[in-house]
């Protein structure tokens, strides 16, 4: 029955994760996939991956329950959304021990990814304001206009398996808070914390329907793009699949907001703080196994004396690495997802050496003693990586870091400029004219100065720039509600008296 090969654990069933639909638990065991445990190596469960009969009846669920939850006062909305955020934060521990088995990434990085989750709840408790419509008074005479935001039905939310938190809350909170239904599909990589956030949405008060997780893979996505019902989606993943959905979807008539994959540099000034850059660097670049989309994993350092010093000093920092299970917070980092993400990496190590890069550590090879089985690798750095080459093109998504050399500001702006990407990056310095002149001529959606995750709060927006996003807007903030919402204008005129009235043939003005 089950999708991948692995070795299970034969001697006590293997429990089955199934979907939760109309508020309640539904399983369905057609056809499953196996979670694993990336730090062992083991099969912990398998998930149910929805057909068309499930999907059907989340589809349906969340139709019947969108007229009533649309004409829910925003405030009762927000305070179903205060009880979630409550319920988030008594189960921390929970859906962070969760997240650490699934995903393999180490208990701290878990807790920051359900506290930036949780940023996006707090903002979604805004509602009553967020959603306050524009009026114009006197818009002619005796006229007034006004424009108000209304939801748009049911929506849909793939997800990736990098934030298995975070990235469906940088969705389904406004979405719901805007007055509508929504599907989740999560990876099938780590679904649990998926099941569990649907719970406890339901434990806030949710009425049934509003909130339904089907999982699956590809089979149970084109059932979402081809659903008649569903008016739009949020997608979040790797660039082929983004812009495929992107395609797709919008034929079919949808709204799609697609978020894709990622190469972000890094520009190292000669007047950085070379320590705070290179600390920087680390957890940006190694930190959940650079398994994120905004992970640094090119450094240019401007002027060869700048690569040698940042070289120098990551080589004994890479080296130091404290790298294991997640759950003991001493690690730095913790395993890659799966066997096919070790094999990946692999390969492009090679690919890096055949074509001429210097690999200044290499993390292959790594055995811990116990964990045998885990997907663990150690850091990678590579120097002297030049722009053809397939370590630099590709998005690789593990704790890979290529340092460029370049003699000035301007060529390491024209490489940034020139990638396929373009979602994060960031520059290190002590200047203002050059921190000024990098955010104003860059060609990526989100840029730091000495800031090298620069990833949005919840009250701003989140989003990339060129093949890092297929369409207009980004996520959560206030393009979410835009997104999530559709903008209706009301004109009205209340003329006093009886008075009979002109035919008019000129276009009507607002003086006239
Ligand atoms: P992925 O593209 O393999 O999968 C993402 C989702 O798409 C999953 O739910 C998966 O089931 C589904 N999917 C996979 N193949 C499909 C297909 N052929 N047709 C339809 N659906 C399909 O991505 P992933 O490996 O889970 O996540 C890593 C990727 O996500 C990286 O490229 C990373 O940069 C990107 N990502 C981007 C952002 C961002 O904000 N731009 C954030 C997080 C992750």
């Amino acid at each position: 029955m089950s999708s991948q090969k692995a070795e299970k654990n034969t001697e006590s069933p293997i429990p089955i994760l199934g979907h939760f639909i109309d508020g309640k638990a539904v399983s369905d065991q057609r056809r499953t996939s196996n979670i694993f445990n990336p730090a062992t190596g083991q099969i912990t469960k398998e998930v149910s991956m929805a057909g068309g009969k499930t999907y059907e009846m989340a589809s349906s669920a969340a139709k019947r329950a969108f007229p009533a939850w649309r004409n829910t006062p925003p405030q009762k909305r927000a305070q179903i959304m205060f009880a979630f955020k409550r319920l988030l934060e008594v189960h921390a521990d929970e859906i962070c021990a969760m997240i650490t088995s699934e995903h393999g990434k180490v208990l701290d990085d878990a807790r920051g990814e359900l506290g930036r989750g949780i940023e996006v709840v707090e903002y979604a408790c805004g509602i009553s304001e967020l959603l306050k419509g524009e009026f114009s008074k006197n818009a002619g005479p005796a006229i007034d206009s006004w424009s108000e935001f209304q939801p748009l039905g049911v929506v849909a939310g793939i997800t990736p398996f990098n934030f298995p938190v975070m990235v469906p809350m940088w969705m389904f909170p406004l979405a719901i808070a805007c007055g509508n239904t929504f599907i989740l599909k999560p990876s099938e990589r780590d679904p649990s914390p998926s099941i569990l956030m649907a719970r406890l949405l339901s434990e806030a008060g949710l009425p049934d329907g509003v909130f339904n997780v089907v999982n699956g893979d590809k089979e149970t996505v084109d059932l979402i793009l081809e659903d008649r019902d569903v008016q739009a989606v949020s997608f979040v993943g790797s660039t082929p699949i983004a812009e495929a959905i992107y395609k797709k979807g919008t034929d079919k008539g949808k709204r799609v907001q697609a978020l894709g994959g990622a190469k972000n540099h890094a520009v190292i000034m000669p007047d950085a703080n070379i320590d705070n850059a290179v600390n920087a660097l680390m957890g940006a670049a190694y930190g959940s196994c650079g398994e994120r989309c905004m992970a640094i994993s090119v450094a240019v350092c401007v002027g060869e004396e700048t690569g040698n010093q940042i070289v120098r000093s990551l080589e004994a920092r890479v080296k130091a690495l404290r790298i294991g299970p997640g759950e003991d917070t001493s690690n730095d980092m913790g395993p890659l997802i799966t066997r096919d993400a070790y094999n990946r990496i692999h390969s492009y190590i090679e690919k890096g050496l055949a074509q001429g890069a210097e690999l200044i550590v290499d993390g292959r090879g790594l055995k811990l003693e116990g964990n045998e089985d885990g997907f663990f690798v150690g850091g990678f750095l590579f120097d002297r990586v030049e722009k053809g080459m397939d370590i630099y093109t590709d998005e690789i998504f593990g704790p890979v870091l290529c340092v460029v050399r370049v003699d000035n500001l301007d060529e390491a702006m024209a490489l940034i400029n020139e990638h396929e990407f373009g979602n994060g990056t960031c520059v290190f310095t002590r200047d203002g004219e050059t921190a000024r002149y990098f955010t104003d001529n860059i060609h990526v959606g989100m840029v730091g100065v000495n800031v090298a995750l620069p990833v949005p709060v919840a009250s701003q927006s989140f989003g990339g720039w060129k093949r890092s996003l297929f369409g207009d807007l980004y996520v959560y903030g206030p393009d979410a509600i835009r997104f999530y919402t559709r903008r209706k204008t009301m004109t009205q005129r209340w003329p006093a008296g009886d008075k009979s009235e002109k035919v008019k043939f000129a276009f009507p003005s607002g003086s006239s």
